[in-house]
Formats: C-alpha cells, sequence, structure tokens
C-alpha cells in the first residue's frame, strides 16, 4: 500500500514499528529516522526477518528542518508518523509542509524551556495544511488519541448530545521499583507536576497539582486513587463536542510515586530551570531523567493492566443515559507480544492506526485535526484488530 516514515525509537515508536511490521499490507516500507541510529539498526535487526515491511533506517536530528526536509525528499513517504518527543512536533510540521507530506503525532507541542502544552501553536497551521492539500492527524496515541475516538463513536452512535466527559486513566501495573515513569521521565514529570484543570460551562477551572482526589473500581485492576490532571485533549474535546458542560480527566497514582515525586520537586529535582554544576550548566529534571530506570526496560518487570477509558453523561431521545467505553490491557501480554509494556502499547497501537488511517486515504481531511474530528468507526473497528479490543459499559460507577 504505501510508506511510512517514523521519527524516534524510543518506547512507543517501538510498539508502533512493531505494529506497522505485522501490518505489511498496509506499511509495505518503513524509514525509522532517529536521534540515535543505532537504536533504528537493533530494531530493524530483530524485525527484518520475520516481515515483508521493507525496513530502512537512517539518521536525523528532528529539530533541524532542513535535515528533515532532505530526508523527507529522499525517502517519499505517504505519512510522517512523529514518535519523537513533543518538543519537535512544529519543526516536523514545517517539514512535512515544505515536502506535502501528511503528518501525525500522538502528544501536542510543548517548548523545551516552558512546561506549558496547548494545541495554539499546532492549530496556527490549519490553513497552511489545508491550502498544501496535507493532513495532520493530532494526538493518534491513547490518551489522547483512543479518547478521543471514544468521544466520537459515542456521539455518533450513543448520544443526540454529550454533557458530561471524565477521562479515566488507570494504570495498576507493578514494575517493582519505589519510583519509575512509564514514558519519558522527563515528560512525565512535566505532565503531572503541573497544575490540573478542568472544562466546565464554557471555562478553564485550575486547580492546584494533585488537589483533586477520587476512588474508583476498575475492572481488571480493582480500587485505585485517581487525581484530577490538566490533560490536552480537553482542549479539543471542549471545541469538537457539542453541548458540553464539563470534561476532567483523571489518573491513578500510588502513593510511593507521589511521595517521591514530593521529595523530588521539594529538593528541586523536577525543576526545568538550568543550574550550574562544576562549571556545566545542567537541567534538574534531564539529569533526573538520566538516573531514573529507562521506561524501555520495565517491560519484563511490569505486571498488571490498564484500564483507560471515557464514561459519558448525556441524553439520546429527550431520556439522560450514562455510557462507559474503556479498553484493558495486559503488561505482560504486551511484553510478550512486542517486548514493552502495557503503557508504550497501549499508545503505539493507536500511532500505528492513526498512520494507516492517513496512509490508506481512509481519513483524507486537508486541514490540522484532532483526532475526534474523523468518523471513528475505522479506528474503532482497527483497535479490536491491532491488539487494543474496547469493551462497554451501559451502567458505570460515576465519579461525583
Ligand atoms: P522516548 O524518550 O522513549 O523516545 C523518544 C525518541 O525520540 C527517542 O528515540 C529519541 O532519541 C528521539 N528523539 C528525541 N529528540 C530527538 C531529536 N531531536 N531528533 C530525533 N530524534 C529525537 O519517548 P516515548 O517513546 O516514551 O514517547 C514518545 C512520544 O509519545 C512523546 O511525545 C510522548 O509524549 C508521547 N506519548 C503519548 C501518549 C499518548 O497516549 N498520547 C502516551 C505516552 C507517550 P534517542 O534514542 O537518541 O534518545
Amino acid at each position: 500500500m504505501g510508506k511510512a516514515l517514523i521519527i524516534g525509537c524510543g518506547g512507543v515508536a517501538s510498539v508502533a514499528i512493531h505494529k506497522c511490521c505485522q501490518n505489511s499490507e498496509v506499511f509495505e516500507e518503513i524509514c525509522i529516522a532517529s536521534r540515535t541510529k543505532s537504536k533504528c539498526d537493533a530494531l530493524k535487526e530483530k524485525l527484518a526477518p520475520t516481515t515483508k515491511t521493507k525496513i530502512t533506517t537512517a539518521q536525523v536530528d528532528a529539530n533541524n528542518v532542513e535535515e528533515l526536509i532532505a530526508l523527507i525528499e529522499k525517502e517519499k513517504p505517504g505519512v510522517v508518523l512523529n514518535l519523537a518527543l513533543p518538543y519537535q512536533d512544529l519543526t516536523i510540521m514545517d517539514a512535512c509542509l515544505a515536502t506535502k507530506t501528511h503528518y501525525v503525532d500522538t502528544a501536542n507541542y510543548e517548548p523545551e524551556d516552558t512546561a506549558k502544552f496547548e494545541y495554539s501553536w499546532q492549530w496556527a497551521y490549519r490553513e497552511r495544511f489545508e491550502k498544501a492539500g496535507i493532513t495532520a492527524l493530532l494526538g493518534s496515541g491513547f490518551d489522547p488519541g483512543v479518547t478521543g475516538v471514544f468521544c466520537a463513536y459515542a456521539l455518533k452512535h450513543e448520544f443526540d448530545e454529550i454533557n458530561y466527559i471524565d477521562i479515566l486513566d488507570c494504570n495498576g501495573g507493578d514494575h517493582g521499583y519505589p519510583f519509575a515513569t512509564n514514558f519519558n521521565p522527563e515528560i512525565n514529570i512535566r505532565e503531572v507536576s503541573a497544575k490540573g484543570s478542568y472544562w466546565e460551562d464554557g471555562h478553564w477551572v485550575e486547580t492546584e497539582p494533585m488537589e483533586i482526589k477520587r476512588v474508583y473500581n476498575f475492572e481488571g485492576v480493582g480500587e485505585k486513587d485517581m487525581y484530577l490532571l490538566h490533560h490536552e485533549e480537553i482542549e479539543s474535546l471542549a471545541l469538537n463536542m457539542p453541548g458540553i458542560k464539563r470534561i476532567r480527566f483523571f489518573m491513578t497514582f500510588g502513593q510511593s510515586y507521589l511521595t517521591h515525586l514530593k521529595c523530588l520537586e521539594n529538593v528541586g529535582m523536577t525543576s526545568i530551570e538550568p543550574i550550574m554544576y562544576e562549571g556545566k550548566e545542567i537541567v534538574p529534571l534531564q539529569f533526573l531523567k538520566a538516573v531514573l530506570p529507562d521506561p524501555s526496560t520495565l517491560g519484563p518487570r511490569t505486571k498488571g493492566k490498564t484500564n483507560i477509558g471515557c464514561i459519558f453523561q448525556g441524553k439520546k431521545d429527550g431520556e439522560e443515559k450514562t455510557y462507559y467505553l474503556y479498553n484493558i490491557c495486559d503488561h505482560q501480554e504486551s511484553y510478550r507480544e512486542v517486548g514493552s509494556q502495557a503503557v508504550a502499547y497501549t499508545t503505539g497501537v493507536p500511532a500505528m492506526i492513526g498512520a494507516m488511517m492517513v496512509l490508506t486515504g481512509t481519513w483524507n481531511k486537508p486541514g490540522v485535526h484532532n483526532i475526534e474530528e474523523f468518523d471513528p468507526d475505522p479506528f474503532m473497528d482497527a483497535l479490536n484488530t491491532w491488539g487494543l479490543p474496547w469493551k462497554e459499559n451501559r451502567h458505570p460507577v460515576l465519579v461525583d
């Protein structure tokens, strides 16, 4: 069918690349390009003997637009799948514009020197992508990603109007370390140490970090503490869900994680302000990342399940209605299949599916779009086919 250029070769990319190689009818060719080419080569060596997908590799600095343009012109992919870090979103979008190539990512742009993520920077490309006749699909991971597809599906098939959405992200996995993060530690800690916020009656309500706590009993996991966080899909869903009154995002954290995080914050280790250390400038959070376990090594140690989904309240045919759509994913099963734990798996599978939707032309909408703006049905089918089957509950316990 076509060729994808995948940028980045970390935890999430590794899963997406495994999945592209399982789906070689669509991904006849992939080029894996990242900062450290040896990681791309190692993955190619592992996968090439068992897949029909032709794999090439390249070194690229994704902060450098000219390098990216040269690479895209050489490889001529049908789609670029950005699985590097959120810092590189705009340079990669610039290169896609210059070469008229479709673009897919899993996380919205974040400037490296400010812990702030919002869509405004990427939405500013809307008109230019539309004029160039190319599609940018933003946020094709799990959250954002599948959560947005769940919302579009619920709106299309279950409701006339959705008024309340609670997105619940539960990781019931245990890796046995007192403190480690399940994806890039720098991005993860920036996200969870920021102030919380939710959308209500047309505006943002801001909270202190971890100020709002609830307890929820998750199928496949059990009872967990969860905390309200700011999360990027709230921003786009607030625009794209007609009649919405409130959207909240909750993530589970264990007490050990929170105690360590508080201590690290208190001693200044989560700061992104550079400091001088022995004559050299270092960023404390980047140093912390270097001493923490690499998330890609957690796979063999992590046991348990994730359960991520959305609880909806709204109206159908004049009646009040509730509906819960979710996925349960097992860490050890993910590891057996692709050598990664479930947090990388639940992100990498939808990244491959998003790239497939765009590469095959199933989703073809020139401009810059969030995932809930597309027809959810083919994506929902693909989740069942490619390892993230979803479940429904028409009488869920609601979050107060
Ligand atoms: P990793 O740190 O494991 O991987 C990032 C990769 O990007 C590494 O291979 C790294 O190279 C490469 N990279 C970084 N900077 C550059 C650069 N300048 N040029 C080229 N390559 C570069 O991160 P994850 O795999 O955990 O996360 C990947 C993305 O997925 C992130 O944007 C994250 O926010 C997002 N994500 C989204 C989720 C969702 O549900 N939507 C959930 C989890 C993550 P090197 O190997 O040299 O370090």
